[in-house]
């Protein structure tokens, strides 16, 4: 079945990319998913072109660079799995080296950053953080997010990077910063460790599986470069943790819950967490274009249940651990169900990756998982690998009616 996704995913977004530029009005009278014949432009000038127009930066310009984006606490776990309080921190920053020249196709990170952010804005964004949480008291743990790599000197200054390496390590919190595969080089990977040992580096590689990372994800880097930084952050000490994205655009939700399951077990192994993040439509995406020419629909909940049932036997026996966190779940733009079930599953979920218990799923359920089941049916029987899916809400038999 996967094969035959693949094979005919390439040939798909060239549709769906082409059909993209056709007016709304002409869409609605063409077969709109097949185009409109005319040659297939690339996603940059779609998507990340429009996005830097006067308008938008000046929009984008509009921010307090001498504030974080957010600052706020959530429940966690230390390495040792002692669970404690950690505070996320996200800059905005000059934005992601990847995302200037093309970006993955659901980031939509670039909304909060400027071109202008200067090393002062970017010190001052640190104290502010510190000074919001006076010093991250309570806290044992702080991820510091930069919508992009953290030590990449192009996006962030070497200075800056410095600062907030040693001084967590001197308040003795554990650190976890973000990066992309292919900005993990030797010398960097070793001054990050000598100025913050044993802190976390999360690297977004999304699929393991570079069919997906190249037509699906537009990620920039390969599963061989993602193998390669986490031999360089395991030879310096360094923690390991890896996202992968659930139902990536053109891929069905029968397809999302087998690969995903696959790849859990598959990156697990040269990993010390694993993250699983269910799509969200990010604002002037890829995935945003597509959703709204009804051409994606995010994951249901319950194939994130299912996912962690399927994989909860090996990953409990290794020292693994899986973390799931539905952003916006629930939610018509994020993982959701029918909507009656849905703050129970998703609540489900968010204990689930902080006790790692499968019983936080026990006694749930709901008459639409009948609904789910059909899908994933459908998905695994027909060759339809677009993830449309129908809409989940409101009465079943109008939604047989609808057109
Ligand atoms: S590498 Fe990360 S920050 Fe950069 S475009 Fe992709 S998801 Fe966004
Ligand atoms: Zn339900």
């Amino acid at each position: 079945m996967y094969t035959t996704t693949s094979g005919v995913t390439s040939n798909l977004i060239h549709h769906v990319i082409s059909s993209a530029k056709v007016p709304t009005s002409a869409m609605a009278n063409s077969s709109g998913i097949l185009g409109d014949g005319s040659k297939a432009i690339k996603i940059h000038h779609l998507i990340k072109a429009p996005e830097n127009s006067p308008e938008s930066i000046s929009f984008r310009e509009s921010w307090d660079a001498t504030k974080p984006v957010t600052v706020y606490k959530t429940p966690e776990n230390l390495p040792d799995g002692t669970p404690c309080t950690a505070a996320t921190v996200i800059l905005r920053t000059k934005g992601c080296a990847w995302w200037w020249k093309s970006g993955c196709t659901f980031c939509g990170y670039f909304n909060d950053v400027r071109d202008d952010v200067s090393i002062r804005d970017m010190f001052s964004q640190w104290e502010s953080a510190k000074e919001s949480t006076n010093n991250f008291e309570g806290c044992s743990m702080v991820k510091v997010y930069t919508s992009g790599t953290f030590f990449e000197d192009r996006e962030n200054p070497p200075e800056w990077q410095e600062c907030v390496l040693r001084e967590t390590a001197e308040m003795g919190l554990h650190l976890v910063v973000e990066a992309q595969a292919q900005m993990c080089t030797p010398e960097k990977i070793k001054w990050v460790a000598e100025r913050h040992p044993g802190c976390t580096v999360a690297i977004g590689l999304e699929a393991y599986d570079d069919k997906v990372l190249r037509f699906h994800v537009n990620k920039g880097f390969t599963t061989k470069q993602w193998h390669r930084a986490v031999e360089m952050l395991r030879e310096n000490e360094l923690r390991v943790k890896t996202y992968l994205i659930f139902k990536p655009p053109f891929m069905s939700e029968g397809d999302a819950l087998n690969h995903t399951t696959k790849w859990i077990s598959q990156v697990s192994k040269y990993s010390d967490e694993v993250s699983v993040n269910p799509m969200n439509i990010q604002k002037n995406t890829v995935v945003d274009r597509l959703f709204r020419n009804g051409e994606y629909r995010p994951p249901w909940l319950w194939s994130l249940v299912e996912m962690v049932k399927r994989s909860y036997e090996e990953i409990s026996s290794s020292q693994c651990r899986i973390i799931i966190h539905p952003t916006a779940g629930g939610k018509i733009r994020g993982a959701h169900n029918c909507g009656s079930c849905d703050d129970d599953v998703v609540a489900a979920i968010e204990r689930f990756s902080v006790s790692a218990d499968i019983g936080e799923f026990e006694g749930l359920g709901c008459q639409c998982e009948e609904h789910w089941k059909a899908e994933l049916g459908i998905d695994q029987t027909l060759p339809l690998p677009l993830g449309t899916g129908a809409f989940r809400r409101g009465n079943p038999i109008d939604l047989v009616r609808a057109p």
